[in-house]
């Protein structure tokens, strides 16, 4: 058994085992949780309510989750004198799947944001977003319920990968100088220059990932989404790398769009996945336009960070938007917002993404039953326009309920 500084594992639960590739879960896992800073407190308390009942309703008991609550943020701050504890990300590791809430980003506490340390140290590869509509939830489009998206984006490398020198410096200076002698290339003198590594291994362990996610969930297509019309060598060829490994790794279950239409008549054979790409911008127009016609999307960095924004704002759920971030062995699955610290302890505040993160947590799990229990009452409350603060001020007619009473409503609603 993993020795911890400062943590005691629950003497109740196991770790869930990987076999082969795939997850094996006991009845009782233990997830580690960090509940997060800010309004971490008031959502992660009712997302764990709200999920050890779908649990309770969906296993008669059998089953149950044994929550282990490791630190991050302000909480690690005051127990560990770091905002990061080598604890946590030893827990995270071991044990597999987590739970997050938001966590401040510290002001020059040396990282970039606790968020992206923990995916770095962690190499959480590949951050997936679905997103869908729920009837009711006001929406900026006339057809919200057109989509229904699963976006893979890839979490390490691209211009995010934070290889950056800064103006004015001597290391900027060198790499313009080295740029200008060895390469031939002239940049103004006083650039800052951002370096974009996107490679085959990145590239291709991200759409194994989304394509076999698209087998396993019955999708219909994977769509890969870059600029290489311009950027040839890093977002063109992340295309190519991605078509390369549909066709190495999945032959018998894809196929490609031109396929379909030089080998097929354009009519996609029973069980085939239709492989296809398109150019960042031309996407952030046709996932308005043509929202129906995109189901899994995979991306390099940038352009996910647009898209998954734009896709959720469309169905009008930035602020239910869930997330997870995966490796092939560990997911962590995480509020996409941040720590809104001006509400901090008032349960006022929407628990709606860190809950729908949990139940992609579940459906990770294989807990299906659970997962679609708590979809079911989601989509009744919000029906019921039994909504948080967020909400009911841009739905007509609806009554303002607390954090807490959503969850409850959740829960009674499971059908
Ligand atoms: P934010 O915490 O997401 O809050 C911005 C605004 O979004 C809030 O004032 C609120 O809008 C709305 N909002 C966010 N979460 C909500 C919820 N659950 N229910 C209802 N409304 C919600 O963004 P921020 O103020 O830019 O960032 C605050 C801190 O969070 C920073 O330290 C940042 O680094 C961190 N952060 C963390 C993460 C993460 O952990 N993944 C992500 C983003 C930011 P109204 O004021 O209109 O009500």
């Amino acid at each position: 058994m993993i020795e911890f500084e400062q943590l005691t594992v629950p003497t109740e639960g196991e770790r869930i085992g990987i076999d082969n590739g795939q997850l094996v879960v006991p009845n009782k896992p233990i997830i580690p949780v960090i509940e997060g800073d800010g309004i971490g407190r008031d959502i992660m308390k009712v997302t764990r309510r709200v999920v050890n009942a779908a649990v309770q309703t969906a296993y008669n008991g059998e089953n149950e989750i044994v929550w282990f609550d490791v630190y991050a943020g302000e909480n690690a701050m005051a127990k560990y004198n770091e905002w990061l504890p080598q604890d946590t990300f030893d827990a995270i590791e071991y044990f597999r799947v987590a739970l997050k809430g938001p966590l401040t980003t510290p002001v020059g506490g040396g990282f970039r944001s606790l968020n992206v340390t923990l995916r770095q140290v962690l190499e959480l590869y590949a951050c997936v977003r679905p997103v869908r509509y729920f009837q009711g939830v006001p929406a900026p489009v006339t057809h919200p319920e057109k989509m229904n998206v699963v976006i893979f984006r890839e979490n390490t490398e691209d211009v995010y990968a934070g290889i950056e020198w800064e103006q004015g410096t001597p290391e900027v200076k060198k790499v313009i100088e080295l740029l200008r002698t060895e390469m031939g290339v002239d940049i103004r003198e006083d650039s800052g220059i951002g370096v974009k590594p996107i490679s085959i291994f990145g590239t291709k362990r991200l759409a194994r990932m989304a394509i076999q996610y698209a087998i396993d969930h019955g999708r219909r297509s994977v769509t890969f989404v870059h600029k290489g019309n311009i950027m040839k060598f890093t977002e063109g060829a992340f295309c190519a790398w991605g078509y390369e490994l549909a066709k190495e790794e999945f032959p018998e279950q894809t196929i490609t769009e031109d396929e379909l239409y030089s080998d097929y008549d354009g009519e996609c054979p029973e069980g085939k996945i239709i492989v296809n790409d398109r150019i960042a911008d031309s996407m952030l127009q046709q996932i308005l336009t043509r929202t129906d016609e995109y189901d899994v999307i995979v991306t390099p960095n940038l352009n996910g960070d647009y898209l998954s924004d734009a896709a959720a704002a469309q169905v009008g759920g930035i602020g239910m938007a869930p997330g997870g971030n995966l490796s092939d062995e560990v997911a962590l699955f995480e509020a996409t917002h941040g720590t809104a610290p001006k509400y901090t302890d008032q349960d006022v505040v929407n628990p709606g993404s860190l809950i729908l993160s949990a139940v992609m947590m579940l459906e990770h799990l294989g807990w299906q039953e659970a997962a679609d229990l708590i979809i079911s009452g989601l989509e009744k409350t919000i029906l019921q326009k039994k909504v948080t603060y967020d909400l009911e001020r841009l739905m007509e007619g609806a009554t303002k309920v607390r954090t807490s009473e959503f969850g409850a409503s959740i829960v009674e609603n499971f059908q």
